[in-house]
C-alpha cells in the first residue's frame, strides 16, 4: 500500500507543483492521473520515489516512510518501485534479455554487474517475464531491433524483475498508436492484479483512462479535484479538472484524430489493405 500523507512541493523558482496531497492506494490498485500539463502530474510521480525532493509531507510504502531516508537507505528502498517510462528508457544497444536483467542490478554486486553476471535464479525470472510480456522469442534481439509496442513490454519486464511493491507509470503510451496503447495498457492492469501491485498510471489520454482505470485521480493546479471511478467523471468533473476551454479543445483535438484515423481506414479499404 502507498500513503502520501499532504505531499507538497514548491521549486525553486516559486511554482507550487504540489499542494498538501494525501491519498492511499491499496495493494492491487491502478490509479489514474490526469490534468492539464502543469497541473503536476510527473511532480507527483517524482516526489513518491523522491527523484524530487518533496518541500514538505510523508510518502509511506508498505508503511516505511520514504521521505526522511538517508542518500543510502534510499537507494535501497528504490528497488521497491518499478519506473515504467514514456520512451521506454532501454538501452538500445543491449538484448532484450541484457534490459530485462538491468531491473536487478539494484540487488547484485558491483562486480556481478560489471561482469554481466546474473544468478541463475535472477535469469530465470528474467524468461518467465518475457514470456508474461510475449517476448520469449525476442529474448536475444537487439532493443533496437523492436517496435515501440515491443519496447514498451521490455520496459514493463525490466520494472517486474525488480520484484517491486510499487509501480509508477509515466505516460506508457503517448508514443504508441491507439491499437497497441490498449494492449500496453490492458497488459500493465492484468500483471497488477496477477501480481497484487498498486500502481500510479500518469495518463494524458482521458478515454484510454476511463477505459482501463478502476480510479481515476484529477489534478489541478497541484492539488486533487477529482477521485472516483471512471464511471463518476462526468462532463462537469472534466471542466473542473481541466477548465472549459482546454476541456472542449481537448475533445475537439480528440476528434479530429478520430477523423484522421477515420480517413486514413477509408483509404487503406479502398486500396484493398
Ligand atoms: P504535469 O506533469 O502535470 O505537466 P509538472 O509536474 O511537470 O506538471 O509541473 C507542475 C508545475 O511545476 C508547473 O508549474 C511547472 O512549470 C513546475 N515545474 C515542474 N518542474 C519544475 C522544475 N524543475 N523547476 C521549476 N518548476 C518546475
Amino acid at each position: 500500500m502507498l500513503e502520501l500523507r499532504a505531499l507538497t512541493k514548491t521549486y525553486r523558482t516559486g511554482d507550487k507543483a504540489l499542494n498538501a496531497v494525501s491519498l492511499i492506494v491499496p495493494q492491487g490498485q491502478v490509479v489514474g492521473l490526469i490534468g492539464p500539463s502543469g497541473a503536476g502530474k510527473s511532480t507527483l510521480i517524482r516526489c513518491i520515489n523522491r527523484l524530487v525532493e518533496p518541500s514538505s509531507g510523508e510518502v509511506i510504502l508498505g508503511g516505511t516512510a520514504l521521505t526522511g531516508l538517508s542518500a543510502g537507505a534510499l537507494r535501497r528502498q528504490r528497488r521497491r518501485i518499478g519506473m515504467i517510462f514514456q520512451e521506454y528508457a532501454l538501452v538500445e544497444r543491449l538484448t532484450v534479455m541484457e534490459n530485462v536483467l538491468s531491473g536487478r542490478l539494484g540487488y547484485v554486486g558491483f562486480w556481478q554487474s560489471y561482469f554481466r553476471r546474473f544468478p541463475p535464479a535472477d535469469i530465470q525470472r528474467a524468461y518467465r517475464l518475457l514470456d508474461r510480456v510475449g517476448l520469449l522469442d525476442h529474448a536475444d534481439k537487439r532493443a533496437d531491433a523492436l517496435s515501440g509496442g515491443q519496447r514498451q513490454r521490455v520496459g514493463i519486464a525490466r520494472a517486474l524483475a525488480q520484484e517491486p511493491e510499487l509501480l509508477l507509470v509515466d505516460e506508457p503510451t503517448a508514443s504508441l498508436d491507439p491499437k497497441t496503447s490498449r494492449q500496453i495498457m490492458r497488459l500493465i492492469i492484468e500483471i497488477c492484479a496477477e501480481s497484487n501491485l498498486p500502481a500510479i498510471v500518469n495518463i494524458h489520454d482521458v478515454p484510454l483512462a476511463q477505459q482501463f482505470m478502476q480510479r481515476i485521480i484529477g489534478l489541478r493546479a497541484g492539488e486533487v479535484v477529482f477521485d472516483g471511478p471512471p464511471s463518476d467523471l462526468t462532463e462537469t468533473a472534466l471542466t473542473d479538472i481541466y477548465g472549459a476551454e482546454d476541456w472542449a479543445a481537448m475533445r475537439k483535438g480528440d476528434e479530429e484524430q478520430g477523423e484522421a484515423e477515420a480517413e486514413q481506414r477509408r483509404i487503406l479499404a479502398r486500396i484493398g489493405v
